[in-house]
C-alpha cells in the first residue's frame, strides 16, 4: 500500500485546471507528501514564492521539470546552456530533489541519431559542471523510443546508465514507467542505478487503446503496467524518494474536477502494494 504522503502530484497531472499554488494547496488538502512542478507555473507564480509558498507547506519537490532540449539549435548554442542554467537555479531555489531532463531528439533537419546523442553528453557535460555547484542532481529521463526523433534520444535506463557513468557524479536517471514499461532490461536496469543513480520515480499507466501517443496517458490502475512490480524493483534498491503521478490526458483527466483527479489517484497509489 503507498501512502499519499510517498506521492508527489507532478502538476502537468492537472496542468488544465489548476495554478501552482493551487496544487499546493490541494497537496495539502490530500495528504500528499510532495509536489513537481513544471517550469512554466513555477515562473507564472514566481520562483521566489513558490519557494516560499512550497516550504510552507511542508511539501517536497520530487523534481524540476524540466531542462535538456540540447539539440534544438542543431549545436549547443548559448541560449540552451543558458536555459539550462537558468533550470539549474530554479531547481536550486526551491529545494528540488532533481532536475528532470528531456534530452532533445534530433536536430531540425537531421537524420543523424548519432550525432544527436554526442550534442546530449555535450550539453549534460555543460549542465552537470554548473548543477554540481548548485547540490543540484541532474536527472536524464529516458523517453519511450517512439519520441526519439522529436523529443529525446536517449530511450532506455541503460542507456542512460551508460551516459552517467561517463559523465561522473551528480547525475542518474528519472524513471518514468510510461517509457521503459516494455524494456526486457528493466530490472537489469533498476538494479544497476541503486539507490546512488534512481533520482526520481515517475508513474502513470500505458492504455490499451492508447489514443495519443503523448496526451493520453492513463490513470496508475487503469492500463497494462505492472506498478507494484517495477515499484517492487525500485524499493529493492532503497530508494527513498517520492513516486511522482504524472499524467498527461487531453481528453480525460485534465478534463475533470481536479480535486476528483487527486481523491482518485490517492485511492490508486493506496493499491500499489
Ligand atoms: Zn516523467
Amino acid at each position: 500500500m503507498t501512502e499519499p504522503a510517498r506521492l508527489s502530484l507532478n502538476t502537468a497531472t492537472v496542468k488544465d485546471q489548476w495554478t501552482l499554488t493551487e496544487c499546493i494547496e490541494a497537496c495539502v488538502r490530500h495528504g500528499i507528501g510532495g509536489i513537481a512542478p513544471w517550469r512554466d507555473k513555477l515562473i507564472e507564480c514566481g520562483v521566489d514564492e513558490a519557494a516560499r509558498r512550497i516550504r510552507d507547506a511542508g511539501l517536497r519537490v520530487s523534481g524540476l521539470c524540466r531542462g535538456g532540449w540540447y539539440t534544438v539549435d542543431g549545436r549547443l548554442s548559448d541560449a540552451v546552456v543558458d536555459d539550462n542554467f537558468r533550470a539549474v537555479d530554479e531547481a536550486e531555489a526551491i529545494g528540488a530533489e532533481c532536475l528532470v531532463m528531456v534530452v532533445g531528439g534530433l536536430s531540425p533537419g537531421s537524420r543523424d541519431i548519432v550525432a544527436a546523442r554526442e550534442l546530449v553528453a555535450e550539453g549534460l557535460q555543460r549542465t552537470l559542471e554548473y548543477a554540481r555547484l548548485a547540490r543540484v542532481p541532474v536527472a536524464i529521463e529516458p523517453l519511450h523510443p517512439m519520441y526519439a526523433a522529436d523529443r529525446a534520444c536517449v530511450n532506455t535506463v541503460g542507456q542512460a546508465l551508460d551516459l552517467c557513468d561517463m559523465l561522473g557524479t551528480g547525475i542518474g536517471v528519472a524513471l518514468d514507467v510510461y517509457h521503459v514499461w516494455w524494456d526486457p532490461d528493466l530490472a537489469a536496469g533498476i538494479e544497476r542505478a541503486g539507490s546512488e543513480q534512481l533520482l526520481a520515480f515517475h508513474i502513470c499507466d500505458w492504455l490499451v487503446p492508447t489514443n495519443d501517443l503523448l496526451l493520453d496517458r492513463g490513470m496508475p490502475g487503469d492500463g497494462v503496467i505492472d506498478l507494484s512490480g517495477i515499484k517492487g524493483m525500485v524499493d529493492a534498491t532503497g530508494y527513498k524518494g517520492l513516486i511522482e503521478v504524472e499524467i498527461f490526458s487531453e481528453h480525460d483527466w485534465w478534463t475533470r474536477d481536479p480535486d476528483e483527479v487527486l481523491r482518485i489517484m490517492v485511492e490508486r497509489g493506496r493499491s500499489i502494494t
